[in-house]
């Protein structure tokens, strides 16, 4: 068994979609970013190229390439499954960000990673916790994520 750690942050503006593991949240507020920002799904990208060591999403699809403006953050994740071809036992993220609440949006996420990873459901959870207003996280510049994974 190998295991995979990988974490991004983003900045957040209005006027930008909030992408969280391949859905739109209802917010004010989305990432920015050259691609479509799904943070949640660019560690768990970094955790599956961490767990066969195949270096980072920033090597794989440089942010200096025009290819990869607006790019759905679903393709690239197709894309580094079909590279890595993971059998995945389990993943566990945290969310971290101020608003909105996402208790309400879990089980849609989970849903849609265990889609995309072609998973059960139950071998994905999924956290979400505020900064409890510390720092640029806490002050809703920014939203973090971190996810750790084992495959076999
Ligand atoms: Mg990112």
């Amino acid at each position: 068994m190998r295991i995979g750690f990988g974490n991004d942050i983003h900045r957040l503006a209005e006027g930008r979609a909030l992408m969280l593991g391949g859905i739109a949240i209802p917010s004010k507020k989305g990432e920015v970013a050259h691609s479509d920002g799904d943070v949640l799904l660019h560690a768990l990208i970094d955790a599956l190229l961490g767990a066969k060591a195949l270096g980072d999403i920033g090597a794989l699809f440089p942010p200096s390439d025009a290819k990869y403006k607006d790019a759905d953050s679903k393709e690239l994740l197709k894309k580094v499954l079909e590279l890595t071809k993971p059998e995945i036992i389990n993943i566990d993220a945290t969310i971290t960000l101020e608003a909105p609440k996402l208790r309400g949006y879990i089980d849609s996420i989970r849903e849609s990673l265990s889609e995309l990873l072609s998973i059960d459901a139950s071998r994905v959870s999924i956290k979400a916790k505020t900064n409890e207003g510390l720092g640029e996280i806490g002050s809703g510049a920014a939203i973090k994520a971190e996810c750790i994974m084992l495959i076999d």
